[in-house]
C-alpha cells in the first residue's frame, strides 16, 4: 500500500464535537478502592480459626477472594497455583516459619514485589526488624483489630495497583505492556498444561503504521495509536469466541496487549480448538477496513495477523510467541491485510472454510437449496401422517451436501438467517401443495438458535402459513434442548407466543443435551422426540431401554406426544411400540426423499392399512 492509499483527506466538513476537550482521566481513589475488593488475599497461618476470623473480617469489608493455607510447608506451592495480590504470612509456624518463607520470596524474581503483611502476635522491636530487613511490606498485631485490618490491606493493595500500573501498563494507549504478555503468557500455558486445555496467540502488526508519523508527525501518531488500541480492545471483548469455544470463565481474560510501537497481541488462554482464533481475527481485520481519525484525515492501516497455539504449535511461552510473531511477519510478507497460521495444515483449512463460506452466501443468493422429507409414522397404525423437512445443498458441481457439513457455517456466519426463513416458507407452500393434491400431512422443519433468538420467529411463520392460507397446526417447529436452555426465560416467553398462534413444538434429539425433564414442564412442548443414539442400542443396552421408557411416560405425562427417531430394524419398531412411543422416523419406513416421492409412498402406506 503506498502513502496516498493509506492516508486520505477527510472532507472539509468540521465535525460539531471535534473541538470538544477529552477531560483527563484523573485518578478517583473512590473508584479505584472498590476495584481493589476483587484482588485475591491469601494467608498463611498454621492456627485455621485466625484466618478464619481474618477472612471474615476482610469480607465484611466487601474482599471476596481468599486463599487459606495452614500448612507452611505448601505455602510457595500454593503462591504459584493462586498468584495472590496480597500475602498474609504468620511468622510463628512449625516446620517452616514466616520468615523462611518471607526469605524466599524476597530472592524469587517472581515474587519479589509481592506485598507481604506480617501477622504477629509478638510486639518485641527485635521481630519487626527482622521483617524490615527481609523486606515485608506492612505489620498487624494479633488478635487484629477489624478496622486496622481492613485499612492496612486497603493501602497495601492500593500501592500495589499503583505499581502494577506503571510497571505492566503502557502510559500511552493504557494497554497492559509487553511484561505483563510475558508473564500471563507463561502462566496461560502452565495452566494449560495442568488443566489439559488450549491457548492461542494472535500477534497482530501494523506495518504501516510507520507511514503515519512519517508523515503527520508523532502527535498524531499517539492519538492514532490510541484509536488503534481503543478499537482493538472493542473488538476482542465480544461474546462470539467465548461462545464458541468457552471451556470456562476464565475465556473473558481475552486481553489485548501492545508489544511494541504497532504492534499488538491477543492471548485467549483457555479455547477449544486454535482454529477459533481465527474468529477474533478475521473480525480485527473487518473493523480495520474502516479508517482512523488522524487529526482529520482518514489513515486506514491494514494488519497483518499471525496464530499460534499452544501445545499444538509450540513446547514452551517464548515459542509460542515466536510463532504467532513468525506466522505474522508472513502474514505481511503476503502483503498485509491479511490472517496466517503458524501451522500450514490450519491455514489450508481455514482457507477452504472461507471458500466454503463464499459459495455458501452465494448459493443461497441463487436458491441451490431444496428440501427432501422424511416420512413420520404413527406406530400404531403405521400410517404415515406428517414429514420433517430437512435442508440440502444441491451444487452446482452436482454435487449434494448434507446440513451437517454446512450449517455449523451458516449458523456462525449469520447466513441461517436468510437461509432458514426460506426453508420455513417452502415447508408452507409444500404444505399447501399437497392439501391441493388432497394430502394431509403435517410437517415439521428444523429452527436453529440464532432464527430462534435473533429473528422475530413468530410474525416469521405467521406470514408464511397466511400467505399459504394453511392452518398454523399444520407446521412443527423443531428445536433442540440445549437451543432452549441457552436462555430460558427468553425461550419460553417465544415458546409461548408460537403456542398462543396455534405452532405446534417439538423438542429435537432429546437426551443429547441438558435433558432436564422439569424443564420440560416449562417449556409445554407438544412432542418429544428421543434421539437416534438411545434407539441405535435399545436392543442391546438396558440402559438405553429405560430411557426411552422413561422418557415417553413422563413426555406422556405432561401431554406431549413422543417420536422415536432412527428407526431401523423391526426389533427397534417392536421396542418402541411396547414402551407405547407414539411416532416414529428412520430408515425402517424411509429416507428423507423428495416430496413427490413421499406423496406416493403416503398414498400407498394409506392404502396398505385401510
Ligand atoms: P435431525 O433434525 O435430528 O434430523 C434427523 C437426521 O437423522 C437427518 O439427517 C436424517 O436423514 C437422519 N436419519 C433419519 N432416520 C435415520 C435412520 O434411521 N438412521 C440414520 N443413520 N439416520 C437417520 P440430515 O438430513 O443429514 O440432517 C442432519 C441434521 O441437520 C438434522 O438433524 C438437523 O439438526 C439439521 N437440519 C436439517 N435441515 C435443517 C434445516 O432446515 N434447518 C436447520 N437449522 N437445521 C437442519
Ligand atoms: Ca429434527
Ligand atoms: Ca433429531
Amino acid at each position: 500500500m503506498n502513502p496516498e492509499q493509506t492516508l486520505r483527506k477527510k472532507s472539509e466538513v468540521v465535525e460539531e464535537d471535534s473541538h470538544v476537550v477529552t477531560v483527563g482521566e484523573g485518578y478517583r481513589l473512590g473508584d479505584d478502592f472498590e476495584q481493589l475488593k476483587d484482588a485475591t488475599i491469601m494467608m498463611v497461618d498454621d492456627e485455621a480459626i485466625t484466618m478464619e476470623v481474618v477472612r471474615s473480617f476482610l469480607e465484611d469489608a466487601g474482599y471476596k477472594n481468599f486463599v487459606l493455607v495452614d500448612d507452611s510447608t505448601q505455602a510457595t506451592r500454593e503462591l504459584r497455583e493462586h498468584r495472590p495480590d496480597v500475602l498474609l504470612l504468620d511468622v510463628m509456624m512449625p516446620e517452616i516459619s514466616g520468615f523462611d518463607i518471607l526469605g524466599e520470596l524476597r530472592s524469587d524474581p517472581e515474587f519479589q514485589h509481592l506485598p507481604v503483611i506480617i501477622l504477629t502476635s509478638s510486639s518485641d522491636a527485635a521481630t519487626k526488624l527482622q521483617a524490615l530487613d527481609l523486606a515485608a511490606t506492612d505489620f498487624l498485631s494479633k488478635p487484629v483489630d477489624p478496622s486496622e485490618l481492613a485499612l492496612r490491606v486497603r493501602n497495601t493493595l492500593g500501592a500495589k495497583a499503583y505499581q502494577d500500573q506503571l510497571a505492566f501498563y503502557d502510559l500511552l494507549t493504557n494497554l497492559p505492556n509487553r511484561r505483563l504478555f510475558i508473564d500471563r503468557t507463561k502462566w496461560a500455558i502452565e495452566r494449560a498444561t495442568r488443566q489439559n486445555t488450549k491457548v492461542a496467540m494472535l500477534h497482530i502488526a501494523f506495518e504501516d503504521f510507520k507511514r503515519v508519523t512519517d508523515t503527520l508527525g508523532p502527535k498524531v501518531g499517539d492519538e492514532v495509536l490510541r484509536q488503534l488500541a481503543e478499537r482493538l480492545t472493542d473488538n476482542v471483548r465480544g461474546g462470539d469466541l467465548v461462545s464458541a469455544s468457552a471451556v470456562g470463565e476464565t475465556d473473558a481474560l481475552l486481553d489485548v496487549f501492545r508489544l511494541g510501537s504497532a504492534d499488538f497481541s491477543v492471548l485467549a488462554p483457555n479455547v477449544k480448538s486454535v482454529s477459533d482464533a481465527a474468529l477474533i481475527g478475521r473480525r480485527i481485520l473487518n473493523v480495520m477496513k474502516h479508517p482512523l481519525d488522524a487529526d482529520g484525515t482518514d489513515v486506514y492501516l491494514s494488519p497483518s495477523i499471525g496464530i499460534a497455539g499452544f501445545p499444538e504449535d509450540s513446547e514452551d511461552a517464548a515459542s509460542l510467541v515466536k510463532h504467532a510473531a513468525g506466522a505474522s511477519s508472513q502474514a505481511s510478507a503476503h502483503g498485509g491485510g491479511r490472517l496466517r497460521f503458524y501451522s500450514e495444515a490450519m491455514n489450508k483449512e481455514s482457507l477452504q472454510r472461507l471458500r466454503l463460506e463464499a459459495d455458501l452466501r452465494r448459493s443461497v443468493d441463487n436458491g441451490e437449496f431444496s428440501l427432501l422429507y422424511q416420512p413420520k409414522v404413527d406406530v400404531s397404525t403405521g400410517r404415515i401422517k406428517g414429514a420433517e423437512a430437512l435442508l440440502r445443498w444441491n451444487r452446482q458441481s452436482g454435487e449434494t451436501v448434507g446440513p451437517a457439513s454446512f450449517i455449523p457455517l451458516a449458523e456462525e456466519t449469520g447466513l441461517i438467517l436468510p437461509l432458514g426463513e426460506w426453508v420455513i416458507g417452502e415447508a408452507c407452500r409444500q404444505i399447501a401443495r399437497w392439501h391441493e393434491a388432497g394430502i394431509d400431512l403435517d410437517v415439521s422443519v428444523n429452527i436453529s438458535a440464532r432464527q430462534f433468538f435473533e429473528t422475530d420467529l413468530v410474525r416469521l411463520v405467521k406470514r408464511s402459513l397466511e400467505e399459504n392460507g394453511i392452518e398454523p397446526k399444520g407446521l412443527t417447529l423443531e428445536m433442540t434442548e440445549t437451543l432452549l436452555m441457552e436462555h430460558v426465560d427468553v425461550a419460553i416467553a417465544t415458546l409461548n407466543e408460537l403456542h398462543y398462534h396455534g405452532l405446534a413444538i417439538s423438542i429435537d434429539d432429546f437426551g443429547t443435551g441438558y435433558s432436564s425433564l422439569a424443564y420440560l414442564k416449562r417449556f409445554k412442548v407438544d412432542e418429544v422426540k428421543i434421539d437416534r443414539s438411545f434407539i441405535e442400542d435399545v436392543t442391546r443396552s438396558k440402559a438405553d431401554r429405560a430411557l426411552v421408557l422413561a422418557v415417553t411416560y413422563l413426555a406422556h405425562e405432561l401431554g406431549a406426544r413422543v417420536c422415536a427417531e432412527g428407526i431401523e430394524t423391526q426389533e427397534q419398531l417392536d421396542f418402541i411400540g411396547k414402551v407405547k412411543c407414539d411416532d416414529y422416523q428412520g430408515f425402517f419406513c424411509s429416507r428423507p426423499i423428495p416430496a413427490k416421492l413421499l406423496a406416493e409412498l403416503y398414498r400407498q402406506t394409506a392404502e396398505k392399512t385401510d
